[in-house]
């Protein structure tokens, strides 16, 4: 389930009205959340809501360029999957010199904030994965959609376990190692898509390959 998450594609122009409507629901708690949790990172000094918010952004920019790639070509879906992942490659490197600045300046996150701003974000996941619930099995697109939306509920609990830690043991430790399981994750599923878009390009003879 680790190896999940959401920065795959989504072949919009193949969805019809009404699941298109959902996904669009989908993305605006996405965008929503992200900046949610990059403020409530920011007030209480916790790390594993900036990695959480990592995932938020992913999902609402695979969600929107779905959306602005309808009838492109391949090849124009693959450069934007490039832009995308180079996009969000970038938010993951700026999390992980949060993360290590951190290491060497380490404080207790407010967990109160942190507290508030899990919840928040684990429910604005459940609703995701409630609207997406009705259409779990109507094609691949959808399907892989609620996957991801489940596996972000998860995710979800594992934030809020860190606020639990950071709480019973006073420490900001418990913060940082969930900070950095969650990034893991997300460059692992973020490098992958990354990847399979360069070689479609390379394949492609769209890009040189060296
Ligand atoms: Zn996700």
């Amino acid at each position: 389930m680790s190896d999940s998450c959401c920065q795959g594609s989504v072949d919009a122009s193949a969805l019809q009205a009404r699941q298109r409507r959902v996904l669009a629901a989908v993305l605006a708690i996405n965008a929503a959340t992200f900046i949610m949790m990059i403020v409530a990172a920011t007030m209480s000094g916790s790390s594993s809501l900036l990695s959480g918010a990592l995932d938020n952004l992913g999902d609402a920019l695979t969600y929107a360029l779905s959306f602005a790639v309808v009838g492109s070509t391949i090849a124009a879906k693959a450069k934007v999957a490039l832009f995308k992942g180079t996009l969000i490659m970038g938010a993951a490197v700026a999390v992980a010199i949060q993360i290590g600045w951190r290491l060497f300046h380490m404080e207790t996150p407010i967990f109160e904030m942190m507290g508030i701003a899990a919840i928040a974000n684990l429910a604005a996941n459940a609703g995701c994965l409630a609207l997406l619930h009705p259409y779990r099995h109507d094609d691949v697109n959808m399907s892989s959609v609620w996957e991801c939306s489940r596996n972000d509920v998860f995710e979800g609990f594992a934030v809020i376990a860190a606020a639990l830690f950071v709480w019973l043991l006073d420490s900001g430790w418990p913060d940082l190692v969930i900070a950095l399981a969650l990034l893991i994750m997300f460059l692992r599923s973020a490098l992958r898509v990354l990847l399979s878009a360069w070689r479609e390009l390379a394949w492609r003879g769209d890009i040189q390959s060296s």
